[in-house]
């Protein structure tokens, strides 16, 4: 079959496919992806050739990232191809160019910016061929031990081996992003914050601990979290490297985003070639220069996610001020965040159905840097699924020590089990309550002095957010 032919077929596939599954509102994101890979095995390729890509990969953050990018290439007036719908292996990946191609397999867009997941992240550059790569940090999941976070790496690093050429934007403050740079010859620009953030005394770390080239502790000059700070190895040199898009001071930190100072200039690539197998700096820029960003997304990791979003953006060669102001009105990546007012207290409704999804929205909240009540609520209703165990696997340890989140409220069909999940995490019992309701909830709600973070499952989420409408009346407080 003539390879035209074949891309044709495929691109048809795809698309139809997509459609089909759309109108039986079935949010397939696989099946047109792997219906035109089936049909034409360079799909990918021919419908991506020519364009201008941003990858985006790395444990937290890649969402947000690609979006924070995104936004401000449209804002910008470009026309960009994004995967916002989470389908972020190759199937999806593919699924996404291939229906927004034309019928031949011509791309209609010129940029994309792809979130791609980091075990598929060598299945899918070598077809994109993407100008910059973004990691954002590496961190173990929940369930997993320390030598998957190695696997994971690996997987990144044979991903950058099939695109020597692909600019690197790596996480100067994370000692296992940092080693990406190591042994390939990829230019790179570093991002990340030169300055302390929060309590610097008994910080614990549990990911990176040991030099990744000698396994001697490392010694950190600060922390800003987790294992992300100034780490430096005593014995081997190996070392934070000095940024060329960093966070010089953290101005305001609140539930509505962040003020920060930032210094742009040239990355301290001399220790990677220290490092005896680094290579080429990007082009030097000039002298340095500081400005006051806004990001309008609140905690310190978002603060991250907006200097690589920066990082990645003039990397890929645009304009860093166009990024820069649209930072201060990106909103929130969170697939069903909703804000509202109740009174004069705003209000955070964020879905959680699995520990992932949990454990994202609960460090969240322990980023926050700021006092809020937190609600949670659980039901084991059929849409719901009736096994509720999950909750003992996500980590609500994150926000039952923080002296932040002030009191806590229960509620729905086993707000008991979720009461006592919470207690094991070390939260006080005379901190949490049980609401009796929905109308009891949004009563003791309209009293709180801090804002609100609720976090239902699915059900009670319907329930919840139907409460609230009927008393004030109104939809559009909702923000998809
Ligand atoms: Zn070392």
């Amino acid at each position: 079959m003539a390879n035209v032919v074949k891309t044709m077929l495929a691109v048809g596939a795809c698309k139809a496919s997509r459609s089909a599954l759309r109108i039986m509102h079935r949010g397939g994101t696989t099946t047109p992806g792997r219906l035109a890979m089936k049909i034409d095995s360079n799909i990918l390729e021919s419908v991506s050739r020519g364009m201008e890509i941003i990858v985006v990969t790395g444990t937290n953050g890649k969402t947000t990232t690609s979006n924070m990018i995104g936004h401000a290439l449209s804002e910008a007036g470009r026309d960009v191809l994004a995967n916002r719908s989470g389908a972020n292996l190759l199937p999806g990946v593919t699924a996404e160019f291939t229906s927004s191609a034309t019928a031949t397999g011509r791309p209609r867009k010129h940029y994309a910016v792809i979130e791609c997941d980091e075990g598929a992240l060598k299945q899918v550059v070598p077809k994109i061929h993407p100008k910059v790569i973004v990691v954002t940090n590496l961190f173990r999941d929940q369930l997993d031990r320390y030598g998957e976070v190695m696997h994971t790496l690996e997987e990144i690093r044979k991903g950058i081996r099939l695109v020597p050429d692909a600019i690197l934007c790596l996480n100067a403050d994370d000692s296992l992003t940092a080693s990406l740079a190591l042994g390939v010859p990829n230019p790179v620009t570093w991002f990340g914050i030169d300055c302390p953030v929060g309590e610097q005394k008994n910080v614990e770390i549990s990911d990176a601990r040991y030099c990744i080239r000698c396994g001697t502790e490392y010694e950190y000059d600060y922390h800003t979290y987790a294992h992300l700070g100034g780490f430096r190895c005593p014995k081997c040199g190996y070392r934070r490297i000095r940024p060329a898009v960093a966070v010089t001071e953290i101005e305001k930190v609140s539930s509505s985003g962040s003020i920060i100072r930032m210094r742009f200039g040239t990355d301290g690539n001399a220790d990677r070639a220290e490092s005896a197998d680094g290579a080429g700096a990007v082009a030097a820029a000039s002298a340095e220069t500081e400005q006051e960003v806004t990001i309008g997304l609140p905690a310190v990791y978002n603060i991250y996610n907006g200097a690589a979003a920066i990082a990645a953006y003039q990397a890929a060669g645009f304009d860093r001020s166009e990024v820069i102001s649209s930072l201060a009105d990106v909103h929130s990546s969170f697939g069903r965040m909703e804000t509202f007012r109740l009174g004069e207290v705003p209000v955070q409704m964020i879905l959680v159905k699995n520990p992932a999804g949990c454990n994202q929205a609960l460090s969240y909240l322990s980023g926050l840097g700021e006092d809020y009540q937190a609600v949670f609520c659980l039901n084991d209703r059929t849409a719901d699924g009736h096994d509720i165990s999950w909750i003992w696997d996500a980590d609500f340890e994150k926000v039952c020590g923080d002296p932040h989140m002030k009191h806590t409220f229960v509620l729905g069909d086993r707000a008991d089990d979720m009461q006592l999940r919470l207690k094991y995490a070390g939260a006080d019992e005379k901190d949490i309550e049980k609401a009796d309701g929905n109308a009891e909830l949004i009563e003791k709600l309209k009293q709180s002095s801090v804002p609100v973070f609720v976090l239902p499952n699915y059900t009670s989420m319907l329930s919840l957010r139907a409460a609230l409408g009927a008393i004030t009346g109104k939809q559009e407080f909702w923000k998809g």
